[in-house]
């Protein structure tokens, strides 16, 4: 068995795996996909102390500095099941498929998220073509210009105010009769003169030249008038879909399926530590996500030696 498995192969697990064998703790690093959602972006900007960078460049470097370490990286592996120990120092067991298995004394999971999606044409093809999905990311690349916001939820209406600052105008599209984000922030959206909002909008269709997007047509709810509107973005937010299906039953979940952590990346079972974007940890971002690695590595590190099994 290992002393510590992670699970998850993105800045969160890379991070945990790189820390623990740091203090010379045998590691073994299990997951789906090599770098996680990061491979599914181009330009990264906010990753302090590298300027510019591209996602599978940065999973590339992810995964080599991973290499640097006696780590034992197992790719292609879907966990789908956490049996925790069942006594104190026990083992926990986490199962991929009905027969592979891997056993630890400590787990970090760190299995991410994928965005929901519209689900309408065009929106794959012009993914990262005027599609995005991460206003921390990718608003200044939109400053002047004209885009949207789908969702009126509270990430829907933060993104919406955050980004009226850098873009010409910004129309915020909601599904349902009403936004449903806090007052305070559709006060502060309503008091901002760049920015419109049409409720019960169904996005159809983003439309595109071939090379980026040049406007969406949605249908009105309630009259189903169609309308188009002319744009060079479309910021999807109709949600965060943390991947931790697999661990419904065994493990806390907040009401938007996060696992529950503590400020050390603790779960409610002793030895299970969770850390980046599956996790309670606020703001999903790399540096945010590789720090909750960090803090996760630490803290099972820290229980591992005050059980003395290192
Ligand atoms: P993830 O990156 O989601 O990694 C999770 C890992 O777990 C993956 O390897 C996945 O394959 C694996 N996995 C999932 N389920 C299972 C399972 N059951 N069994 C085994 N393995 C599993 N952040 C920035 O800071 N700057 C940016 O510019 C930026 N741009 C972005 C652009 C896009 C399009 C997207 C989608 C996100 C962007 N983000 C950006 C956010 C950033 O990518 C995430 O916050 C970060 O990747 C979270 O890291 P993580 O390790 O927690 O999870």
């Amino acid at each position: 068995p290992y002393e510590v498995l992670v699970v998850g192969q993105g800045p969160a697990g890379a991070a945990a795996a790189i820390y623990l064998a740091r203090k010379g703790i045998h590691t073994g690093l299990v997951g789906e996909r090599f770098g996680g959602q990061v491979l599914d972006t181009m330009a990264i900007e906010n990753f302090i102390s590298v300027p510019y960078t591209e996602g599978p460049k940065y999973a590339a470097a992810l995964e080599a500095h991973v290499g640097n370490y006696e780590i034992d990286v197992i790719k292609s592996q879907v966990a789908t099941e956490l049996i925790p120990a069942t006594e104190p120092g026990g083992l926990h067991t986490v199962r991929f498929g009905d027969d592979a298995a891997l056993r630890a004394h400590e787990v970090i999971i760190a299995t991410g998220a994928h965005w929901r999606l519209m689900g309408v044409p065009g929106e794959q093809e012009y993914r990262n073509k005027g599609v995005t999905f991460c206003p921390h990311c990718d608003g200044p690349l939109f400053k002047g210009k004209d885009i949207a916001v789908i969702g009126g939820g509270n990430s829907g209406i933060e993104a919406a105010i955050d980004l009226a600052g850098l873009a010409s105008h910004v129309t915020v599209l909601e599904f349902m009769p009403q936004c449903l984000a806090d007052e305070v922030l559709m006060d502060k959206l309503n008091s901002m003169p760049n920015v419109d909002v049409i409720t019960n909008a169904q996005t159809t269709e983003v439309l595109g030249d071939g090379e980026q997007v040049t406007g969406i047509s949605y249908r009105d709810r309630a009259s189903s008038e169609t309308g188009q509107l002319a744009l060079s973005g479309v910021f999807v937010q109709i949600g965060l879909v943390p991947n931790t299906d697999w661990l419904a039953g065994t493990l806390e979940l907040s009401p938007r399926k996060e696992i529950v952590t503590d400020r050390r990346g603790l779960t409610a079972v002793e030895g299970i530590y969770a850390a980046g974007d599956c996790s309670t940890e606020p703001y999903k971002q790399i540096v945010v996500a590789q720090g909750s690695g960090a803090i996760a590595a630490l803290s099972a590190w820290e229980h591992l030696i005050r059980q003395q099994t290192v």
